[in-house]
């Protein structure tokens, strides 16, 4: 495939909107592509306007099977009057492309695609599998990643690459993110007569108070060499109905990021053991909900899959971590194990920002590293 039909192929991905949807658009555009290139794709539908695309090929008898995932979905452009180009118009500015998407992360996964279709014409050896996996609602909670681990579709992977960006450095390791809601019931009264009533924002300041106590003592006691510590905040606050009465109603959402020395299990443990406390004094009524729990996540930096990338450079890419999460959070809940990495175009300081835009030649380039990678797993 020439330089421009690949630049092409990224640029019409990129005008699709699947701003938090309608990703069926890019699934059936990169399924009916694979498919001209002798690829059969299924699609997998999540909901109304929403499928997951699974595609693979295979060579030789029997061999590893390596996953290659990205997200189709992407956050929202925002003021798109702040662009200096339109954000799905997928503009080319010298070496750049600019769009909603472009770096996070319709580079990579085009970049995927394209390195499967090359690698099928070219008829170039190799023993087993490539599979694609590309997602419906990862920036929502990973909904497809969720889905396609519950379905068994990631139970036949050995290896697994994100093309999350990564610009050149191997992310192996990320934070996990818990999101939680306090309620508290209290009951009304007027305000010059409080002990007639229970206020639910002093109950919920009181939960506050201890949960912040608690999540700053884990993190002193317990840290992550590449991570860090853990992090806790509470970010979401609202409660009574005016101001001369006493509060019969307040509620918190809090968020969590999470690292695998203290995991998410173990956190969800402590916020209901503080609410168990406090709920034992007298007319503390608190329930807790957990409204998104993903799991960190460590691959081995020593694997065979690292080390097959790090062969295709002359110096070895850094090895880092992230606080943010990846499909990984849901795929390595599969019931057997995998070695995965995290490896992608697109500039990482990027993702959700105006005026994102991805490097030309940096997804050119992976585009071909994708394929001597490949080789190298299933040689
Ligand atoms: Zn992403």
């Amino acid at each position: 495939m020439n330089k421009e039909e690949k630049i092409s192929i990224l640029q019409d991905i990129v005008r699709i909107h699947s701003v938090n949807g309608n990703e069926a658009e890019v699934a059936s555009y990169l399924q009916k592509l694979l498919q001209t290139h002798g690829i059969e794709g299924k699609l997998i539908s999540y909901s109304d306007g929403r499928d997951n695309l699974i595609a693979s090929f295979e060579k030789g008898e029997s061999g590893k099977v390596l996953g290659l995932s990205g997200h189709m979905d992407v956050v929202a452009a925002g003021n798109e009057e702040a662009w200096t180009h339109a954000p799905f118009e997928a503009v080319i500015e010298g070496n750049r492309l600019y769009g909603r998407g472009t770096t996070d992360m319709k580079s990579g996964l085009a970049a995927m695609v394209i390195a499967m279709i090359e690698l099928k014409e070219s008829g170039k050896p190799f023993n087993g599998a490539i599979k694609l996996l590309a997602t419906v609602g990862e920036e929502v909670g990973e909904l497809g990643g969720e889905q396609l681990t519950r379905d068994g579709y990631v139970d036949d992977l050995d290896g697994l690459i994100i093309g999350e960006p990564t610009n050149y450095s191997l992310m192996y390791t990320h934070m996990g993110s818990i999101n939680y809601t306090v309620v508290s019931h209290g009951k009304e009264a007027h305000s010059s007569m409080p002990e007639q009533g229970y206020n639910a924002i002093d109950h919920l300041n009181e939960f506050i108070t201890r949960i912040n106590e608690e999540m700053s003592r884990i993190a002193e006691m317990i840290e992550n060499p590449v991570l860090g510590k853990t992090i806790h905040n509470v970010t979401l606050i609202s409660g009574g109905n005016q101001v001369n009465s006493i509060p019969s109603h307040a509620q918190l959402q809090g968020n969590i990021r999470s690292i695998p020395e203290f995991p998410n299990d173990k956190i969800i443990e402590v916020l209901q053991i503080i609410i168990d406390e406090l709920n034992k004094e007298t007319e503390y009524k608190l329930t807790l909900s957990i409204d998104y729990n993903k799991i960190p996540v460590k691959a081995n930096p020593d694997s065979s899959l690292i080390h097959c990338i790090q062969q295709q450079f002359q110096t070895p890419l850094p090895l880092v971590g992230a606080a943010a999460t990846t499909d990984a959070a849901e795929f390595t809940k599969a019931s057997n194990p995998f070695d995965f990495v995290v490896f992608g175009p697109g500039v990482v300081t990027l993702p959700h920002q105006v005026d994102e835009y991805v490097e030309i030649d940096n997804y050119l380039d992976m585009i071909d590293k994708y394929q001597s990678i490949i080789l190298s797993y299933l040689a």
